[in-house]
């Protein structure tokens, strides 16, 4: 099963998408985790990347499309998975479209997960992460709390907000969001691949709606 997972931000797409690969054996590909990390690490395309993550902005296509090439064409690249915030404009797609036809790994499905701006904003507000690279857990103080406040619940490290979680910074990233989606929708719904699945409701019972109406997977080459 080969998955693109989009959402606005705070939509929950980011829990969803780890359920799934846990639950379906697929491997968890986010590009905005893969970017903290280079940003973390002082990364060449990390300080590429840095003024945009911190404005709310996307990162220029190349670099972004330059980290999901290279960890495709890898030997040992992943045949299952699920990509979780890539493709985020036409220009990517387009290149992903051509990786994966090169790769002769056809997607399975676009899964949209839909939620009003209100709520969104709210919730994202509310977002606690986790810093341990090696845990980076996220919380909700409104949906999803720790069992202790301020501390993760997987390796007891004090949870830090994002520098993009903040009110300002939201409106930006959804209007950004919105803006790109559109297009992005667009055209994977002209390849017949978008299934749309409403947000609203709990972890589990967005879950379950996802999973039902998933595809049969295609056959691995
Ligand atoms: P996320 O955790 O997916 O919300 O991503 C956090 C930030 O990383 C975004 O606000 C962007 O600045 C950057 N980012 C992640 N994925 C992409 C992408 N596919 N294209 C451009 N920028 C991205």
């Amino acid at each position: 099963m080969r998955l693109i997972f989009t959402g606005p931000p705070g939509s929950g797409k980011g829990t969803q998408a780890k359920l799934l690969s846990q639950r379906l054996g697929l491997v968890h590909f986010s590009t905005g985790d893969i970017i903290r990390d280079a940003i973390a690490h002082g990364t060449p395309e990390g300080r590429r990347a840095q003024a945009y993550v911190h404005a709310g902005q996307l990162v220029p296509d190349d670099v972004v499309n330059d980290i999901v090439n290279s960890r495709l064409r890898a030997p040992d690249r992943p045949a299952r998975f699920i990509m979780d915030g890539y493709p985020r404009s036409l220009g990517q797609a387009e290149s992903f479209d051509a990786l994966l036809k090169e790769l002769n790994l056809p997607l399975d499905a676009v899964l949209f997960l839909n939620v009003d701006d209100g709520p969104l904003i709210d919730r994202l507000s509310a977002r606690w992460t986790c810093p341990n690279p090696t845990c980076k857990a996220t919380y909700n103080t409104l949906s999803k709390p720790p069992r202790r406040p301020g501390v993760c619940d997987e390796c007891g490290t004090a949870l830090v907000q994002r520098d993009d979680d903040r009110p300002a910074t939201i409106r930006r990233r959804l209007k950004v969001f919105h803006e790109g989606n559109d297009e992005l929708m667009a055209h994977y719904r002209r390849q017949g691949l978008v299934i749309d699945v409403p947000g609203a409701g709990d972890i589990e019972t967005i879950y379950q709606n996802i999973v039902s109406a998933l595809p049969r997977p295609s056959p691995n080459p």
